[in-house]
């Protein structure tokens, strides 16, 4: 079996934050003030080389560089869609593997960001909940991403204006609020100027309903907020979305009212999967309509993107484009997603690394 010896490594200061930056430069016997500077040239510059940190003095430069390292996530895959979204199979140092997808517009790019190596929860329409959980990310990982992301862009400064990378979306392979600690460090990092420096409202985070991660979301974060309703009743969502038994609908709705006060965000966007014949009737619409009434938001419906041996089947466009005139009648602000880079399995809902296979076989050699 190939070893992995951790202490070996240098420490990677990617995921570190401010403080901790601080500290090390304290325990060095610098000023903590050199720990900030070290935070502006990782997460705003890019940087990765210490030689090229050049308003530190060269002596704390070149111990830096024999105790610490600041590191990527390697790419083990990176295919482009006919469509153009990229999509990047990452690997971490303990063999493990999470993907990441970018979706190019014309005016904007938006990132969309993995939280955990599979998930724990297991959502019957989605390709990630079939994979075993490895493990959470940690906050470089998670940071990694989007470093990574810039570096393919060519995209540093990091507070330099850009329509190619606009928006990040915690909408990857896991639960965010399942790794909440690790996740709001790294959004921190991804949120603060002298940091990646991406506006608040550049960036939402996806749950499939965790109420306690919820409100502790819009109290620490106040990020954007995508909830995976996909269902109106509480016999179906239990079905689709299973956290459902823990945190049913209305328990849901009432986090959603308490989130937009806590966080004062703008719309909660409520992403609704059509599944033919499942959840996609008028009925549905209309009492959808009815359920979310008072709460600021936005629907954004999401084709269902098949994967091998899956039972779902996607609603016609016909059924689609009913269900989101019954919406719009209501008076609601209803959008279609359209499904991008399909043809690399990068659509929502594909993702899924294969790495408790791997595992399996990296045990047995
Ligand atoms: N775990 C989080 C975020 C990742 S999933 C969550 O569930 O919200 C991002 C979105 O894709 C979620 O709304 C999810 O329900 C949806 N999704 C999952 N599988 C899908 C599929 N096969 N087709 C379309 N959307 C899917
Ligand atoms: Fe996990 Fe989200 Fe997929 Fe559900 S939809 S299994 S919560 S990644």
């Amino acid at each position: 079996m190939e070893a992995l010896d951790i202490n070996a490594a240098p420490a990677d200061l990617l995921g570190m934050d401010r403080g901790e930056l601080e500290s090390m430069a304290e325990a060095m016997g610098e000023p903590a003030y050199r720990g900030r500077q070290v935070y502006q040239w990782i997460y705003q510059r890019g940087l990765t080389d210490f030689s090229q940190m050049l308003n530190l003095p060269k002596s704390m430069r070149e111990r830096l560089a024999a105790q610490y390292r600041i590191g990527r996530p390697a790419i083990d895959a990176n295919p482009v869609s006919v469509d153009g979204t990229r999509k990047w199979l990452l690997g971490f140092g303990d063999h493990t593997q999470a993907e990441m997808v970018l979706i190019p517009e014309r005016t904007r790019g938006t990132l969309c960001i993995s939280s955990q190596v599979g998930c724990t929860l297991t959502c019957t329409f989605c390709h990630t909940g079939t994979q075993r959980l490895v493990r959470n990310l940690t906050a470089g990982e998670i940071v990694g991403q989007f470093a990574l992301a810039r570096d393919a862009l060519g995209l540093w400064p990091a507070s330099r204006a850009t329509d190619k990378l606009t928006n990040v979306v915690m909408m990857g392979m896991g639960e965010p609020l399942y790794n909440f600690d690790n996740v709001a460090k790294a959004l921190r990092i991804v949120m603060d100027g002298d940091g990646l420096s991406m506006s608040r409202r550049g960036v939402t985070l996806s749950t499939s309903g965790v109420v306690p991660g919820i409100r502790r979301c819009g109290e620490e974060l106040g990020v954007m907020l995508a909830i995976s309703l996909h269902a109106v009743r509480d016999e179906l969502r239990d079905e689709l979305v299973p956290i459902n038994r823990k945190w049913p609908i209305a328990v849901l709705l009432d986090a959603c009212r308490e989130y937009r006060a806590a966080s004062n965000a703008r719309r909660i966007t409520f992403e609704y999967v059509m599944l033919k014949d499942v959840n996609d009737s008028p009925a549905d619409a209309r009492e959808l309509i009815r359920l979310i009434e008072g709460i600021p938001s936005k629907i954004n419906l999401i084709p269902f993107n098949p994967w091998p041996g899956v039972a779902f089947e996607c609603s016609s466009d016909r059924t689609i484009e009913r269900f989101v005139g019954i919406l719009r009648d209501r008076g609601a602000v209803a959008t279609i997603r359209s499904p991008r880079g399909r043809d690399i399995f990068a659509a929502c809902g594909q993702l899924k690394s294969d790495s408790v296979h791997k595992r399996a076989r990296v045990a047995a050699e």
